[in-house]
């Protein structure tokens, strides 16, 4: 029989904050009074130690089932909720936990370490004030997580990435009036990627900033290939861009830079967020938001009707154009209510100032729906699939082999 042994890897929430905040000193108060805490919470015979920073460990013995883990676990957790006094002022801290169960195929005590630090990480990822167990499926989780990071920095350099075009049409169909372009990573082993296999990993480490400055370029040389097009010389292109553009000055500086720069017809250009871009330093990304506007480029509310689309990012942003997202539109095959909304957004369009794009039209019923209840534009599989538009710089006439 194995011995029976837990080790809980401690972070705190919010130490750096404190540190950074309040100084050292409070800081110091704050981590004695943090390892008092601990103290109080396990049992005679267990190892209690600060590996450095706000991370502590605990080794607990003679471990009768997870259920004694588990009880201790959450007694770190509940005492470290509450509140702080470090001479007179009162703060709040919460532990994430990661706990690794010894077993015999542990070759030294690094190992466990590592697994109930990979624990934590997850712990925290998933919101903080808890404590979850390690299993094997974390470090292969925690390993394709950084093979794609350093794979993605590989694509940025050798320059893997490609825009997939997607028609935005005139609802009555007469007339093509732009181009979502879409991001796509041709990976050299897995083949063609879509956004939902890589993009949180961009967002995650800020990659996704340089990505879509490479997008901007892109779409420049695209727009300027079009001019003398008879088709296209009028027809907008519309990127998606992160949020993080909005919130860091010196990052804004960059991308309106690109914008200046390369985009030679800005009104031509349409820049769309969804609401997540302004749900932290709300007050600094709509600053963001109307630098951008003053350069003449368009302005969209992507995914309106998936999050809690609030009535404010219609009345006291700047946005031009709301894309109706692609769940709300599909709700429309059986649910005329929201057919209603539609109706409603739309008119309030008129005095606020914004027009329709709707999303994810999948069939000719949704279209004549939309279309009836007053969005004027839409895109969808039913209109055309996005696909990669072919450019020969040689000749400007032929240029045009979209689907
Ligand atoms: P989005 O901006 O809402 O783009 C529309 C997505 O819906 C695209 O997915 C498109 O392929 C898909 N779609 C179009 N028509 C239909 C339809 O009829 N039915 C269904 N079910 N789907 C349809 P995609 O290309 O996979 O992109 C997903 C999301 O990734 C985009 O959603 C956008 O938020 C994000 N994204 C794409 N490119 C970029 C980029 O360069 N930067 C950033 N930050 N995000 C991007
Ligand atoms: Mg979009
Ligand atoms: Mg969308």
């Amino acid at each position: 029989n194995a011995s029976h042994l837990a080790v809980l890897f401690i972070d705190l929430d919010r130490f750096k904050l404190i540190n950074d905040t309040l100084g050292h000193h409070t800081g110091d108060l704050f981590l004695i009074e943090i390892a008092a805490r601990l103290k109080e919470c396990v049992r005679e015979n267990d190892v209690l130690a600060r590996l450095g920073g706000d991370e502590f460990v605990v080794l607990l013995d003679a471990i009768q089932s997870q259920d004694d883990v588990e009880d201790i676990a959450t007694r770190i957790i509940e005492r470290i909720a509450q509140p702080f006094d470090l001479e007179g002022q009162i703060l709040h801290s919460s532990a994430s936990i990661g706990i690794s169960l010894c077993h015999s195929h542990y070759q030294d005590a690094n190992e466990i370490l590592r697994d109930a630090d990979a624990a934590m990480y997850q712990a925290k990822s998933l919101g903080r004030g808890r404590y979850v167990f390690f299993d094997e499926s974390m470090r292969e989780q925690l390993l394709a997580s950084m093979t794609l990071e350093q794979e993605l920095r590989v694509a940025i350099d050798r320059q893997q990435f490609e825009l997939h075009y997607q028609k935005i049409s005139n609802l009555d169909l007469s007339q093509v009036i732009g181009f979502e372009a879409l991001l796509r990573w041709q990976h050299p082993e897995k083949g063609l990627l879509t956004p939902s296999e890589f993009l949180f990993m961009a967002e995650e480490t800020g990659m996704i900033l340089e990505i879509e400055n490479w997008v901007i370029e892109e779409v420049a040389r695209q727009l300027l290939s079009w001019q003398y097009s008879p088709e296209f010389d009028n027809a907008f292109i519309a990127v998606n861009l992160s949020g993080r553009h909005l919130t860091q000055v010196s990052q804004l500086t960059k991308l309106i830079d690109n914008i200046r720069k390369n985009i030679a017809l800005p009104q031509r250009l349409i820049l769309e967020f969804n609401e997540s871009a302004f749900e932290q330093h709300t007050e600094q990304a709509l600053k963001g938001l109307r630098k951008l506007k003053a350069l003449g480029v368009k302005l969209a509310l992507d995914d309106y009707g998936a999050g809690l689309s609030s009535l404010n990012f219609l009345y006291s942003y700047p946005f031009e154009i709301i894309k109706l997202d692609r769940s709300f539109v599909r709700s429309l095959k059986n649910n005329e209510k929201n057919l209603s909304v539609i109706r409603a957004l739309h008119e309030l369009g008129q005095d606020f100032g914004y027009r329709l794009v709707a999303e994810g039209i999948e069939n000719e019923a949704t279209l004549q729906k939309l279309h009836a209840a007053g969005c004027e534009f839409g895109q969808g599989y039913y209109l055309n699939r996005p696909v990669k538009m072919e450019r020969d710089e040689s000749s400007e006439d032929e240029n045009q082999h979209y689907a």
